[in-house]
């Protein structure tokens, strides 16, 4: 073993911590009975599923006739129907100001103490739209394509274009809100590149473009809340959907301060609940984010789509020891004018600054001509492992790749690059303690958003009638790859222009019966909710929560993260069953439920995470080829690109719950490429 591998080695092996070697004996039994398994007998096939919501037209008038034919609600008539919104991310929050303006009842619920601490805020980068003020050749068509070639042809076309065509509207109406995007000297509002693409189309507010835009979706919240059309509940945690008569009607909730358990009713419900990369426990995602929400929808009878597509960002902040429970985004923006790239030889262990021209080795930019430092994120990030890999990593263990402006500083100067990424810069600085404007940062890929989600149709409803999804809770629009700058899109999309336009053709069939809280339903989500949290706090294990979710985290990432294989998965299912068996008999949660008690609330959410890791490692299993995001070993090109088998796998794999202990059901919903041509990427 080489010097470098050893400290590879050296730093995997306390950044995996010891439980692994206390663990591994005992499952290496449970692994062997997976390897005999077929992963067909892990799960049955249920029928294909068809979206019938995307009208028959040329896909340009679709979203027109849709908006045409979808049932109206009158002013009066709206007053009398209600929703309930699970999230005040960009999502949430702009459909709940969007209905409330409409003059629905709307009731709104977050976990945080502010609809405004929603994740979003995090969000660097930017918004992309397709306006064209570089006059660089894009259009609707090109951001459409983008997105779809850009998801490695696994999304459905019509929504595609749908959010193609959206995405000039959301600009206009977040500069009316008075969002501060960034303006070019003579005042037009300024745009940079993301990955994948060659245009610019990025809208930024400087590296807080997600602050700025949910500052504006709170604003026109709030201007609702004050109206009396929104009634928000803030630290009230949704842990089970009512449905009643097949209809989704309701939801429980957990005061979180109190402990109290409530249920609240309406005429549909609405989830914009976010992402669930925290099932990895490291990832740039809030703390708090986590899949309860989708989760208990999906038990209840919601399908859900692709689980097993990630994403992994290329340009995070490394990880650099065991006791880190949270990873930094460096935003994809500085792709556009940082430079990627690594010593040419493993050995040169040199002061970067110190390193020639002539000796490093700019992968992407070699690899990939034509798109260079900005090629998606599932790209950059397989070639930065694949050089680690080969020995060329750099930093502690030589799991990093260097990300240098020098040349963009002395192109640009200093000023200029401190104006654009500053803030990025200063967070570097802090966390690292390094000077990225003096030495190149060292970044490294991490888990950083999830494309799939509760499955739903051009309407955005779920297979529950009257259960809605927006942002990135819902399986949407990105394929097995989402472009960078597309979730804001996405998401606001969804919440002030699409939900607001297909809701009412499911409430005008208004109005509905008030659900009597002693339906059979309502009682038996209410008891499902509080026997869980009875069973939590009595187990009085030995383990705590944190060391259950760290050790699902490192069999996530280890069998299906950036490289999944037909081996590594098998044996991932099997260790989850197994700490799925350990947690329910050996979790300690201290406290009690009456009252603020957060191993609870984590033990809940951790208990969602294994189960969804077990059905993400059946979804990666059962799909036998690689796309996007998706890199299954067995499934590549020759130069170790994605090989996609579009004969066999062009579908939408939407998932049943089928009860406890049962095997999930299989629904494909066949996807149809009429207007873009199905073909193998290329960036080069
Ligand atoms: C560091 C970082 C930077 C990013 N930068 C960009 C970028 O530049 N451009 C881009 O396009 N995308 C970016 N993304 C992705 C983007 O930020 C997210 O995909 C997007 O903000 C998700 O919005 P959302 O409204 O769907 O969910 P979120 O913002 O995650 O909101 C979820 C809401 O649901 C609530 N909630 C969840 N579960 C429950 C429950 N059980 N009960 C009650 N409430 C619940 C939460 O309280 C919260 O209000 C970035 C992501 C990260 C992590």
């Amino acid at each position: 073993m080489s010097d470098h591998d050893e400290a590879k080695h050296g730093l995997r092996d306390r950044v995996v911590g010891t439980w692994r070697h206390a663990v591994d004996s005992a499952k290496d039994s449970v692994g062997d009975l997976i390897n005999s398994v077929d992963a067909d007998l892990l799960f049955d096939t249920g029928d294909d599923i068809v979206d019938t919501k995307a009208p028959k037209v040329d896909i340009a008038q679709r979203w027109d006739e849709r908006k045409f034919s979808a049932r109206l609600v009158n002013p009066a008539n709206r007053r009398k129907l209600s929703v309930i919104i699970v999230g005040t991310g960009l999502a949430g929050a702009s459909a709940a100001a969007t209905l409330g303006e409409a003059g629905y009842h709307v009731t709104s619920f977050c976990y945080q103490d502010s609809p405004r601490r929603a994740h979003s805020i995090a969000a660097q980068g930017g918004i992309n739209a397709a306006k064209n003020y570089r006059n660089d050749g894009d259009s609707t068509y090109r951001l459409f394509y983008d997105t779809v070639k850009g998801g490695d042809f696994r999304s459905r076309e019509s929504n595609v274009y749908r959010l193609a065509q959206v995405s000039t509207n959301i600009i206009d109406q977040c500069v009316a809100q008075g969002v501060p995007f960034a303006r070019e000297y003579g005042g037009l509002l300024d745009n940079r590149s993301f990955g994948g693409v060659q245009v610019s189309r990025t809208f930024y507010a400087r590296g807080q473009t997600g602050q700025q835009l949910l500052l504006g979706a709170y604003q026109a919240l709030e201007r609702q809340i004050a109206a009396g059309t929104v009634t928000m509940h803030t630290r009230h945690e949704m842990l089970e959907l009512v449905v009643v008569d097949g209809k989704a009607r309701g939801i429980v909730v957990r005061n979180m301060v109190t402990g109290e358990i409530e249920t609240h009713t309406a005429d549909a419900v609405v989830l914009a609940s976010g992402g669930y990369s925290n099932v990895f426990y490291l990832s740039t995602n809030a703390m708090g984010c986590n899949v309860t929400a989708t989760w208990r929808a999906h038990r209840k009878g919601a399908h859900f789509a692709n689980p097993c597509y990630t994403q992994i960002h290329p340009t995070c902040i490394p990880v650099s020891g065991d006791y880190q429970s949270k990873l930094t985004l460096m935003s994809e923006s500085l792709r556009n004018d940082g430079r990627i790239w690594v010593p040419l030889s493993g050995e040169d262990k040199r002061d970067p600054r110190e390193i020639g021209e002539a000796e490093r080795d700019y992968y992407l930019e070699r690899i990939y001509p034509a798109f260079g430092n900005l090629v998606p994120r599932d790209i950059a990030s397989r070639a930065a492992k694949n050089v680690c890999d080969q020995g060329r990593g750099v930093g502690p263990g030589g799991l990093g790749v260097y990300l240098d402006f020098a040349d963009a500083i002395e192109r640009l100067g200093r000023k200029s690059v401190e104006a654009k990424y500053g803030n990025l810069f200063d967070m570097y600085a802090q966390i690292t303690g390094e000077n990225p404007y003096e030495t190149p940062m060292r970044i490294y890929p991490a888990v950083h958003y999830t494309m799939g989600g509760l499955w739903v149709d051009y309407d955005l409803q779920s297979s529950i009638p009257g259960l809605f999804v927006t942002g990135e809770a819902n399986f949407s629009d990105h394929g097995a790859n989402r472009l960078g700058a597309s979730a804001l899109m996405q998401g606001l999309a969804d919440g002030y222009f699409v939900l607001p336009n297909t809701i009412n053709d499911y409430l005008a069939a208004g109005p509905f019966a008030k659900v009597d809280p002693a339906d059979p339903a309502v009682a038996e989500a209410v008891d499902l909710v509080t026997s869980r949290i009875d069973k939590l706090l009595s187990i009085k294990g030995s383990r705590t929560v944190d060391s259950f979710h760290k050790e699902l985290g490192h069999i996530m990432w280890d069998y299906c993260g950036m490289e999944r294989s037909e081996e590594g998965l098998r044996k991932a299912i099997s260790r989850i069953r197994e700490l799925k068996t350990e947690f329910w008999s050996d979790v300690r949660v201290l406290g009690t439920g009456e009252g603020l008690n957060q191993a609870l609330e984590r033990a809940g959410r951790v208990a969602d995470f294994i189960e969804l890791g077990e059905l993400m490692c059946i979804d990666a299993l059962h799909r036998r080829e690689s796309c996007g995001g998706h890199f299954r070993a067995e499934s590549q090109t020759e130069d170790g690109e994605a090989l996609r088998h579009d004969d066999e796998y062009a579908y939408v794999a939407a998932w049943e719950f089928a009860g406890e202990d049962r095997r999930p059901v299989l629904h494909k919903e066949p996807l149809v490429y009429e207007y873009v041509e199905l073909k193998q990427r290329s960036y080069k």
